[in-house]
């Protein structure tokens, strides 16, 4: 057992069209953790998954997995990993357990020591487990993915985007399944561009954008710093005149709610619905919006609350 499952140091990649894709990377990964690195689209994520995974040459830079560097012991830091990619690359003419087995043995793992059976219940796919890969759907093969990258039992899995337009069906079944393996030891690391997702998720946060780790912090700290906060109400009739406490901004929206942007650190929830209440307004729905990606870049990198 190592302190930290991944530490990457002063990792720049540029492609062979001149395109930096990371620039000058530091970042420690603690053993245990789930541990999300997030960024919008083109942000250096998929560059970093797959440096690790050993798919991507890096053009300079240190990576350690599970204290072994990728120079000098790849085979061992290639054993410490798995990783589901973004992309489904899946052959078509292997059966779920077929595939498996494939993976496995390119790994070199034992056939006393296989657990397919036990990796194909986990991913819900015993009962396709003969099935033609090119009649999985979707959602099928990107449980697949998930078997193959816990074919030889790794010590840290690393999912790429895992619920990109997936169902709310196989994204629950993922974090459900995510969740079990973190519980028994497995350090997880998964890439995301929804903020809520890495909320709920992660125990820690990177943020990366343009290739660079703008911030990184304990997932609790980093949504704190974000002050900003927007209650939507709907109203039984309009209040002409919201009295209402802080330096809160209303905002009229479609079919008549009204949204409400306030600080949290000058004002609770409760003592704006409160305040609505005494002006006479009826609430009949609140829903509340959080800070999105964009918003955490400007106030992280401006240096303001966003
Ligand atoms: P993310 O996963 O965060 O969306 P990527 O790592 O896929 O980001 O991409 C980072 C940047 O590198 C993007 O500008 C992308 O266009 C570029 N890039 C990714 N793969 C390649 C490649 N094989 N060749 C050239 N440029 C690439
Ligand atoms: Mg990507």
């Amino acid at each position: 057992m190592t302190d930290n499952a991944i530490e990457i140091t002063n990792l720049s990649k540029t492609y062979a069209d001149g395109k930096t894709a990371l620039n000058s990377v530091d970042l420690a990964i603690p053993a245990g953790s789930i541990f999300g690195l997030l960024g919008p689209n083109g942000a250096g994520k998929s560059t970093m998954i797959n440096i690790l995974a050993g798919l991507v040459n890096k053009t300079s830079g240190q990576v350690r997995i599970w204290g072994f560097d990728q120079d000098v012991n790849p085979r061992q830091s290639r054993a410490a990993i798995g990783v589901m990619p973004q992309e489904l690359n899946i052959d078509p003419f292997f059966t779920p357990r077929a595939a498996l087995d494939v993976q496995a043995g390119l790994y070199g793992v034992p056939k006393s020591a296989r657990r397919t059976d036990e990796i194909l219940e986990l991913i819900g796919l015993s009962d396709k487990a003969e099935a033609y890969a090119r009649t999985l759907s979707g959602g099928m093969r990107r449980r697949l993915l998930l078997g193959k990258a816990l074919v030889h039992h790794p010590q840290v899995l690393v999912l790429d985007e895992p619920t990109a337009g997936v169902d709310i069906e196989l994204r629950q079944m993922l974090w459900t399944n995510v969740r079990k393996l973190n519980e028994q030891g497995m350090t997880i690391i998964l890439t995301t561009h929804y903020l809520e997702e890495a909320e709920a998720m992660c125990d820690e946060i990177a943020i990366i954008n343009h290739g660079e780790v703008v911030v990184r912090d304990r997932t609790s700290a980093l949504l704190g710093r974000l002050d900003a906060k927007t209650l939507v109400l709907r109203l039984e009739n309009p209040v002409p005149a919201l009295v209402l406490p802080g330096n809160v901004t209303q905002e009229q929206r479609r079919d008549g709610q009204i949204a409400l942007t306030y600080r949290r650190s000058q004002v609770s929830a409760g003592q704006l619905l409160a305040a609505v209440a005494q002006s006479g307004g009826v609430v009949t729905d609140v829903t509340s919006e959080e800070p999105d990606l964009e918003d955490v870049f400007l106030s992280l990198t401006s240096g303001k609350a966003a």
